[in-house]
């Protein structure tokens, strides 16, 4: 009996036993399994990224709007800690002017470069500042300022000379004509540049020099009084004394150039060189106002008519519109 008694016992603590391995492996596989769905669900979470290299380009454009959109998400529910007190200062700042980065840049045109521009599309930003600048975004002859100063750099459509002007210290061009006179430095600056046109092999002479303004009316008038190959009393630079019509040997008359001469290519190719500029170059009629005139040079000095040649500038408007102010108190030098 006993033995009996002790068997069934041991049966009994024997299956106590495998229940109890039972139920043991049957929570580790609850728990395996709950882990395996868990890592599962995180897995498919993530952005899916495989085989980004052969999708077309759409599909590309897909994931990457899909990123887009997982930045975003990730963006809203995980904020930067500094975004509170970093976004009072981090205003967007104000949209700069296409224009207010050149330094010749002038507020007060803020309002004409833009509307300007819109009426110009084809110019480029730096164009349209120096060409309102220099007022070219008016008619010719529209607005008229009379320059003050003994010796204004800018004469042309817009600027005039006031009534009663006359150039300071006059002197003779050539020594044999006395009815040829200019300003003492564009005669002194002259004298170099017909040195060095001997030099190399051209005679240069002056043809035409200071006018009066009754001399110039007289000029206009003859020309039927239309602008164009003549300009008005007072906007002619002929009045300042800096201006010179120049001939040379096979022009017909006045120096003639583009390829014509060349006398008329070496005086275009080294007039900087000596104080002047060609005045009214080949294609610049929009901005002077005046016929390409390859005979008419004008005195302004070394140092405006290097940086003009070293800037590729070619005409005065432009280096006034680059630089405000020097129109109207020109200092020589
Ligand atoms: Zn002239």
């Amino acid at each position: 009996m006993e033995n009996r008694r002790t068997r069934r016992k041991k049966q009994v603590n024997s299956n106590v036993t495998f229940m109890l391995i039972g139920t043991g492996i049957i929570v580790f596989i609850a728990v395996a399994a709950v882990i395996f769905v868990m890592i599962a669900v995180v897995d498919t979470g993530a952005p899916v990224r495989a085989d980004d290299s052969s999708v077309s380009i759409a599909g590309e454009r897909e994931t990457i709007a899909d990123e887009a959109d997982f930045e975003t998400v990730q963006e809203e529910y995980e904020p930067n800690p500094h975004d509170s007190t970093t976004e009072q200062y981090n205003e967007p700042p104000e949209p700069a002017s296409p224009f207010s980065v050149f330094s010749f840049y002038i507020p007060e045109n803020a309002a004409i470069y833009e509307s300007f521009q819109s009426e110009n599309p084809h110019l480029d930003t730096e164009a349209i500042i120096w060409m309102v600048n220099s007022s070219l975004h008016l008619p010719f002859f529209e607005e008229i300022t009379t320059v003050e100063g003994s010796n204004p750099l800018l004469i042309n459509t817009y600027n005039r000379l006031p009534s009663g002007f006359s150039p300071i210290g006059l002197l003779p061009v050539n020594s044999n004509e006395c009815d040829l006179r200019a300003t003492m430095e564009t005669v002194e600056a002259f004298r170099n540049l017909r040195q060095a046109a001997r030099d190399a092999g051209f005679d240069l002479s002056v043809v035409s020099a200071y006018r009066s303004a009754a001399r110039q009316r007289a000029i206009f008038e003859r020309q039927g009084s239309v602008d164009g190959a003549v300009m008005r009393p007072y906007h002619s630079e002929h009045q300042t004394g800096r201006a010179l019509d120049l001939w040379g040997p096979g022009s017909s008359g006045l120096l003639d150039h583009g390829g014509a001469t060349p006398v008329g290519d070496w005086v275009a190719a080294n007039v900087n060189a000596h104080g002047f500029i060609l005045r009214y170059p080949y294609g610049t009629t929009h901005i002077t106002g005046i016929i390409f005139e390859p005979w008419h040079i004008t005195y302004v000095g070394m140092e405006i008519s290097t940086y003009m040649y070293e800037n590729g500038i070619e005409t005065l408007e432009e280096f006034v519109g680059r630089n405000p102010g020097a129109g109207m108190d020109w200092v020589r030098r």
